[in-house]
């Protein structure tokens, strides 16, 4: 029987998704086929937006990795951990052991929003606090300190609905969750009050998903309080397309349901104040040596629908800013990318070369594919659709396999990223690690060291005892 080996470049749900595909598809070819998957990536825990992205507290959207667990035990799936692309394996070096690369690395970079003092202390991305509350290895536990009683989150997607409900919940709730115990600590000690979440369109324009919106309003001990005369979907759109955006689109119509609602709550007087605004665009982050507030434009939509600054100014106070405008993924070493759009250059999930036609065996999926939009259930449904086993075949034919000879990437990579970890000796770790898996009790949770030997590979046992991952090198 014929056996392909893939390497997928990416342990998050894009990555595990298509490593699910992958096998499930050359089980049901006509003629069979094996399919062999190793996933790698450059963390040694699986599972990347999932166990670095989600929220503690939305313990079933985590429980996600309960689901890609599965798939990581499937026999002819294997993880390999701490091998960064780029660093102790290159492009070639995949193309050499594997039959096919499936790029799956998400977009993990945060965008900017281009203003002035954006850079100053006090103003971060949401995508580092995220980092840090999830706690990623890449953040210091102590990169926090939430001193800021007034806090500006610009954007309204679910990125800025997450990290405001963290900055405004109560912490006590997530006692019984992952989240890590300096984080916790730090959140218990939060002078936050105040929390403005600034779109710079209408509510009809906002990203945010109902569900998550709906979430906000429900919490204990917060006053959910809509900018005055901004609830409205029309209230600045000179053509009326808001209003008819609200007929057309169940999730805009079920968000301006919820909007509505709190519009005509009256506050109660609560600790803690999460303000919505609408239709104002950031122009410039106040301060000197520190955030003291952030300056926004009114804004409207003109009669051709192109959002205008109306040069009405406002100065909102606060003392950290929170930029939550998008995601980006970035380059990888050697392999296509579209500076303009940063995802990798694509047909149908098909890698393209600088000329335009498909590269054989490499292909992309999930956000590096198509840029950061959807949940994770969207990345599900899509992970390669270029992929054809019998095609890759074919590609395998014509553009040479793997030095490993079929099936054999595995070994042949481990023995390559062995050889370059050993040169580097130990690496340095920037943040705590945490062994453990979505929904552990966190008196389960193990510390991992601080400085690990990445010369391997070894076996490395998740919390339920059962996960077979190799941390090479
Ligand atoms: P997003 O949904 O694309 O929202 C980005 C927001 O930033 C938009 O409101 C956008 O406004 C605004 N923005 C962009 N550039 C701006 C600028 N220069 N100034 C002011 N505002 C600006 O991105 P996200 O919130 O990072 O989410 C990324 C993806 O992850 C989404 O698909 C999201 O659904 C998903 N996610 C899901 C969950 C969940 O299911 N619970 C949780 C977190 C994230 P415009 O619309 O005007 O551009």
């Amino acid at each position: 029987m014929t056996t392909l080996s893939v390497a997928v470049v990416g342990s998050g749900p894009a990555g595990l998704y298509t490593a699910e595909a992958l096998v499930k598809q050359a089980a049901a070819l006509d003629v069979p086929c094996r399919v062999s998957v190793d996933v790698i990536d450059r963390l040694p825990t699986p599972y990347g937006l999932v166990r670095y992205g989600v929220a503690p507290d939305h313990p079933s959207i985590k429980s996600i990795a309960e689901y890609l667990r599965g798939v990581l035990e499937h026999d002819d799936v294997r993880f390999l951990g701490g091998v960064r692309l780029g660093g102790e394996v290159t492009r070639e070096d995949l193309l050499r052991c594997y039959d096919a690369v499936v790029y799956a690395t998400g977009a993990m970079r945060d965008r900017r929003m281009g203003i002035d003092g954006e850079d100053l202390p006090g103003s971060y991305a949401a995508t580092d606090f995220v980092n840090w509350y999830c706690g990623h290895p890449d953040s210091d536990a102590g990169s926090f300190t939430l001193d800021a009683e007034s806090v500006a989150v610009v954007g309204v997607g679910n990125v800025a609905v997450d990290v405001a409900r963290i900055l405004v919940r109560d912490p006590d709730e997530l006692r019984s969750t992952d989240v890590p115990q300096p984080v916790l600590e730090t959140l218990m000690a939060s002078k936050v009050r105040e929390v403005h979440v600034i779109g710079r369109r209408g509510s009809a324009q906002a990203k945010f998903t109902t569900k998550e919106l709906r979430e906000l309003g429900e919490l204990t001990g917060v006053d959910i309080v809509v900018g005055a005369g901004e609830a409205a979907p029309d209230a600045f759109d000179a053509t009326g397309g808001s209003a008819a955006l609200a007929e057309s689109d169940r999730r805009v119509r079920g968000n301006l349901a919820v909007i509505g609602g709190w519009a005509a709550r009256v506050p109660a007087g609560n600790r803690r104040r999460l303000v919505l605004r609408f239709w104002l665009r950031p122009v410039r982050v106040e301060g000197t040596g520190h955030v003291s507030g952030l300056t926004v434009e009114r804004t409207r939509l003109d009669e051709n629908g192109t959002l205008t600054g109306t040069g009405e100014l406002e100065t909102i106070p606060a003392q950290m800013v929170l930029r939550s405008v998008g995601y980006q993924s970035v380059p990888l070493p050697g392999v296509p990318f579209d500076e303009r759009n940063c995802t990798v250059p694509n047909a149908d999930g098909r890698v393209l070369g600088p000329g335009g036609a498909p590269l054989p065996r490499e292909y992309v999926a999930g956000w590096l594919k198509r840029g950061p939009t959807g949940v994770i259930g969207t990345t599900a449904g899509r992970p390669v659709p270029g992929w054809r086993a019998g095609r890759c075949a074919g590609d395998r034919r014509g553009a040479g396999g793997p030095a490993g000879g079929p099936g054999g990437g595995a070994g042949e990579l481990r023995r390559l990223a062995q050889g370059r970890a050993g040169r580097g000796g130990t690496r340095r770790l920037t943040g705590p690690r945490r062994a453990g898996e979505a929904g552990q009790p966190r008196g389960h949770r193990r510390a991992l060291p601080r400085r690990i030997l990445t010369a391997g590979p070894f076996w490395y046992r998740n919390h339920l005892g059962e996960l077979k991952i190799v941390f090479a090198p």
